[in-house]
């Protein structure tokens, strides 16, 4: 410990290292020498994803001032847009589904149209050593394994239909379920090797996780968020239904050009203050005094906020047991999308590969052809600091055994390690391992003093998605709103 540091708290080191390190003045210095910040506004909110967007956008719409603090150079969050091939595409979030009724209106009101997902031809499946052709939603495993697997989804369905989004520890065996994985329950209700692998690798695509690292009520949980299994998974008429040309993430900087100066980047809060009168909120930029926070940024990253006085033991043990899944998104473009002349639709299900799910994602504004694909869960993690030319490699030789050789030719290349982006650390969203939501779940949405909790774990419905993150900002600024 240096002379400077003697004396200080291992938070208090920590927090002095870490703002000498982004080169700025002591966050809430004004405070220390017992002035009061001089910025004040009615709302701070943490995080300029849609959560925090829509929640400032409905604060200042109802005559409120607002600051958003956002830690990254940018606003979107887990939605983020790159140039492929001169047109720009989602390289973080991008379905929509026709449930994700909020998203749909916040598109339209500004202006932003989807199209539908590519689906003719025939998907690919490769699960359990066998490779099949098959058309629409019901995978192509053979006829005893897909009996299993429906039998599977019909449990699952039903056991869902007694949870009511987002308070699944409310569930009569909530206990029961919250004592399980999902790979526990796969091992001991569904006896087939291919329908359970099916089932491990839609976990890996929908929730970015392993199995065995998802409490089974969490997985139930999330299905009744999404109003079932099938709109879950499905391509068609499900969550993966459309996808907005020139990128969903449009609309994050639509509602951010709305709100001007009030989006400050650059600015990760770095400590949260309570006392009777108010909050003070200490980020890079500087301090502001407020009557209400609204934290929009996911659990494990709210965690590395440091709190005065500290936060609730459930809530804090809470954001000790979310941690975020872990995805690398990958979209590649070709000079023509040469397997739709081969009758395929482009979307591969397969267990052999680590790369995968992936589809087509060609929209109007595609010149050529284009894929999109995942390495989720345990893939991610293995790939996620190896370097970008051996990942590149991997995806190629992996679309390839599939496409054959034209997939070697790709004519452009983009990715986004999630895992390892600094702000967000993984991705598509937190999940809880057994005995998490039973334990601590009510901490999730419920206020601490004047700190309000939002972002897309914490929707009532669609939580994980886009729309989820909507709902929950513009729940967090009725909430506001009440409490004022
Ligand atoms: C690869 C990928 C694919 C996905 N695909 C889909 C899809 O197809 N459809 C769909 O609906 N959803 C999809 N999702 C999920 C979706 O993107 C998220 O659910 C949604 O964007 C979350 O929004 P949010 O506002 O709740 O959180 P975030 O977007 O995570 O926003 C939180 C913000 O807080 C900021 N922040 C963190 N720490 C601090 C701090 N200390 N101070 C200030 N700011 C901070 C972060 O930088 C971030 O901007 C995907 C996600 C990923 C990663």
């Amino acid at each position: 410990m240096s002379e400077g540091t003697k004396g200080l708290s291992r938070r208090d080191t920590f927090m002095a290292a870490a703002v000498a390190a982004a080169g700025t003045a002591l966050p809430g210095a004004a405070l220390a020498a017992g002035k009061a910040p001089s910025r004040k506004v009615d709302v701070v909110v943490i995080g300029a994803g849609f959560a925090g967007l829509t929640a400032a956008r409905e604060l200042v719409r109802a005559g409120r001032s607002v600051v958003v603090l956002e830690a990254d150079g940018r606003v979107g969050g887990r939605t983020k847009a790159a140039m492929l091939a001169g047109e720009r595409i989602d390289i973080g979030g991008q379905w929509v589904g026709p449930s994700q009724t909020r998203l749909l209106e916040l598109a339209k009101a500004y202006g932003v149209t989807p199209v539908p997902q590519y689906t003719e031809g025939d998907n690919l499946i490769d699960i359990g050593g066998r490779k099949a052709r098959y058309r629409g939603e019901v995978p192509g495993l053979a006829p005893a394994d897909l009996e299993v697997f429906g039998a599977a989804v019909a449990r699952l369905e039903a056991e869902a239909g007694q949870i009511t989004a987002p308070r699944p520890w409310l569930a009569k065996d909530a206990k029961v379920w919250d004592a399980l994985t999902v790979e526990t329950w796969l091992q001991a209700n569904v006896p087939s090797d291919p329908a359970r692998e099916l089932i491990r690798t839609l976990i890996r695509a929908v929730m970015s996780s392993e199995a065995v690292d998802v409490s089974y009520l969490c997985f139930l949980g999330y299905i009744a968020s999404a109003g079932g299994l099938g709109p879950l998974i499905s391509t068609r008429g499900g969550a993966q239904d459309s996808l907005f040309p020139g990128s969903v993430w449009q609309i994050a900087a639509k509602i951010a050009d709305e709100l001007g100066g009030a989006v400050v980047l650059d600015a990760p809060v770095s400590r949260i203050a309570q006392d009777e009168r108010g909050v003070t909120v200490s980020s890079a930029k500087g301090a502001w005094r407020t009557q209400r926070v609204i934290v929009t940024v996911p659990p494990a990253m709210a965690a590395r906020i440091a709190y005065d006085p500290p936060l609730p033991a459930q809530r804090d043990g809470l954001t000790q047991r979310m941690p975020l899944g872990s995805v690398i998104k990958v979209v590649l473009a070709y000079a023509r999308p040469f397997w739709r002349e081969q009758g395929l639709s482009g979307m591969v299900i397969s267990d052999r590969t680590d790369f995968g799910p992936w589809f087509d994602r060609g929209t109007p504004l595609t010149r050529g052809g284009a894929l999109v694909g995942f390495f989720d869960g345990a893939p991610a993690r293995r790939w996620a600091d190896r370097p970008a030319t051996e990942r590149r490699a991997k995806v190629i030789e992996d679309i390839a055994l599939y496409f054959g050789d034209e997939a070697r030719r790709p004519v452009d290349y983009v990715e986004e390690v999630w895992t390892r982006a600094p702000w967000q650390r993984g991705g598509y969203v937190s999940v809880p391992g057994p005995g998490v939501l039973t334990g601590f779940g009510p901490a999730l949405i419920e206020p601490v003093g004047r700190i309000h909790w939002a972002g897309t774990e914490t929707a009532e419905a669609w939580a994980g998605y886009i729309d989820g993150a909507i709902r929950s900002g513009e729940r967090a600024a009725r909430e506001v709103a009440m409490n004022a």
